[in-house]
């Protein structure tokens, strides 16, 4: 296809052209994230997580069901407070400084 018509809207194509670009592009950034691939807090996989309700997550290779973020398997409120990333709180402040300055350029 030399053309693609939802090079920018991505999966929120599907709303056509209504409720709004601000609201549109949010929704963009959540699907894209959702749908990426996240490390299983159990097998430590990479997989594709299926999302069972809202914050409840399994993995498809162990099937092994936790609770995350309502909409992305790990938020960023969730990750400061891993055990492993609690024993390591100077460079947990630079990962979230990092992510902060990400959001804020997004
Ligand atoms: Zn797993």
């Amino acid at each position: 296809m030399p053309f693609s018509h939802t090079k920018i809207v991505g999966p929120t194509g599907r709303f056509g052209a209504r409720y709004g670009m601000g609201i549109r592009r949010k929704v963009l950034q959540i699907e894209v994230k959702q749908r990426g691939m996240h490390r299983c807090p159990q097998c430590r996989s990479l997989v594709r997580l299926k999302r069972l309700a809202f914050g409840i997550w399994q993995c498809p290779k162990c099937g092994f069901t936790f609770a995350g973020g309502a909409y992305i398997p790990q938020t960023i409120m969730g990750r400061t407070i891993t055990p492993e990333e609690l024993k390591a709180p100077e460079r947990q402040k630079q990962v979230w400084k990092e992510s902060m300055r990400q959001r804020a350029t997004e």
